[in-house]
């Protein structure tokens, strides 16, 4: 593991960028908003390069808005509808950061702290202390990320209290481009999904209440299809997600570690497996980037020239019975574990 002081917020607290090794891969995590911000793997003839979109410098990360490229958000991933939100009968309001709605965390997310950083066996565990009332959610918040690099397997492992019953969706944002993170669009990547069910949404992106099962749309990836294939397909939901943004309800057990995701990049050979202990996952296919970000190598990302599989509870759940409980309570301790490997075939 190797650390180094890689710059300072506004408020002159020191960020620091660390690089874990395994021999396979490298990956690099910052403490500033626990991001992800590089991952170098070889394709299939041993070229390495980095597969997570990300910028070079911290003031890419403390720029905003910045695509949340590699964050962890928090406290609620997603979106909360209208940021409202009862528990027990008592009312909460998370500011809105998405027209009407509150978005990852809602303006001043996770994603915007320095957390503490401790080495641990190949990798880092990472904690953020959220107060009571912090963007409106109830009760002292310890959150904590331990990352762990072991052969070409990355693991995110979850923890969280509360002082008071609260709501709670921690998820990472990495973007991923299998070709490599400045090297076009990611529409020939080809996509297999552990799900028959997703979660259709309005105009907002707030889902209806809805569990509809993807056969006959083009939600369905039981079988590995190609992701521009059926991307400006006329099905409403596709318009609605301006192409693939959606909560795709995982088969199995929430709760054990289970196949959620394969993406696969032909060319390269470079394939992406996403295991999760988590009820669902977001797949976004990057389409609201448009070139405003300057990356790595000085690469503009546009429109779609980067993917995310966040593992996650559904959005909106506080809003929403007959998801699984997004509520924690004090005394609990939530956990969720997921892993990204990274292979080539
Ligand atoms: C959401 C998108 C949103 C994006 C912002 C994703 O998790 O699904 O709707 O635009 O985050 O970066």
């Amino acid at each position: 593991m190797k650390k180094m002081l890689w710059g300072k917020t506004a408020d002159g607290v020191e960020v620091h960028l660390y690089t874990l090794t395994s021999g396979k891969i490298e990956a690099r995590i910052t403490d500033f908003g626990a991001h992800l911000v590089s991952v170098r793997t070889p394709d299939r003839t041993g070229r390495v390069q980095d597969v997570v979109l990300g910028f070079d410098e911290l003031a890419g990360y403390l720029q905003k808005p910045n695509g949340y490229l590699g964050a962890i958000v928090g406290r609620y991933g997603n979106r909360i509808g209208k940021g409202q939100f009862t528990i027990d009968g008592n009312h909460y309001t998370v500011p809105a950061n998405d027209g009407p709605n509150a978005l990852h965390g809602g303006p001043v997310g996770f994603d915007r702290y320095v957390w503490k950083a401790e080495e641990t066996a190949n990798g880092l565990e990472l904690t953020h202390v959220s107060p009571d009332g912090d963007m409106g959610f109830p009760g002292v918040m310890t959150a904590k990320v331990r990352y762990t690099l072991e052969g070409n397997t990355l693991r995110l492992d979850y923890t969280a209290t509360t002082g008071k019953p609260t709501v709670l969706n921690l998820t990472n944002h990495a973007y991923y481009n299998l070709h490599g993170d400045d090297q076009g669009n990611i529409l020939d990547h080809v996509l297999e999904l552990n799900s028959d069910h997703y979660t259709p949404v309005d105009p907002g992106q707030i889902p209806t209440g809805e569990i509809a099962p993807v056969a006959g749309t083009p939600l369905d990836f039981r079988q590995p299809a190609v992701v521009g294939a059926r991307i400006e397909d006329p099905f409403e939901q596709m318009k609605l997600g301006r192409g693939y943004d959606h909560n795709f309800v995982l088969n199995g057990a929430a709760g054990t570690l289970r196949r959620a995701a394969k993406m696969t990049e032909p060319g390269s050979g470079r394939t992406l497996t996403v295991e999760t202990t988590e009820p669902a996952i977001q797949f976004y296919s990057g389409n609201f980037l448009d070139g405003k970000l300057t990356g790595r190598h000085g690469k503009k990302y546009e429109k779609r020239t980067g993917f995310c599989l966040e593992t996650q509870h559904y959005p909106d759940s506080p809003n929403h019975a007959n998801f699984p409980s997004a509520v924690l309570r004090p005394g609990e301790t939530f956990r969720s574990t997921t892993t990204l490997t990274f292979g080539v075939e």
